[in-house]
């Protein structure tokens, strides 16, 4: 089987998109200045939610939008070369990674006919507010993103709306 057939549909689609193309002079900066981090669930069109379009802002995305060591690194490269100069992080209702404990999805990875996982640590959260205020704090005191601005957010995936926490 070629290799192309899993992803023919969206190859096909993309054909489509390069016949309207055009391509943004940006040079990879964010135009509104925004870097957001959020999380993978599929129901979250950030770019859509905040009213923006491709070019204005920088996307970062993991299981339950935690800040980690290369969300630092990534923003530090976004605050000094990209044009960011405000971040938010945006956790939502209905995760996943607030649902679970770390030891109830690594059994349900293993009850998908998944892998032993038990080595990987998923960050996973029992009290989603407290959790995205420390990964803000963290943001915040990291002393090489003194000068960014840095909101905690929760986005309802069921009315659209986002609301700020810190
Ligand atoms: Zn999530």
């Amino acid at each position: 089987m070629n290799g192309d057939d899993q992803f023919a549909d969206v190859l096909r689609a993309n054909q489509r998109y390069v016949r309207e193309f055009s391509p943004l002079d940006l040079g990879g900066r964010a135009a509104r200045g925004l870097a957001v981090l959020t999380c993978i669930d599929s129901r979250i069109d950030p770019l859509a939610m905040l009213g923006m379009k491709a070019g204005d802002a920088k996307i970062l995305r993991n299981a339950g939008a935690r800040v980690n060591d290369d969300v630092l690194a990534t923003l530090v490269i976004a605050r000094y070369l990209l044009g960011v100069e405000r971040a938010m992080v945006i956790a939502h209702t209905d995760c996943r990674m607030t649902a679970e404990s770390p030891a109830r999805l690594h059994e349900a990875i293993r009850a998908a006919g998944g892998p032993d996982t038990s080595d990987l640590p998923f960050p996973t959260s029992d009290d989603q507010v407290a959790t995205l205020g420390a990964d803000v704090e963290r943001v915040r005191s990291f002393d090489r993103l003194e000068d960014l601005q840095v909101g905690g957010f929760v986005y309802d995936v069921r009315s659209g709306a986002l609301t700020r926490v810190c």
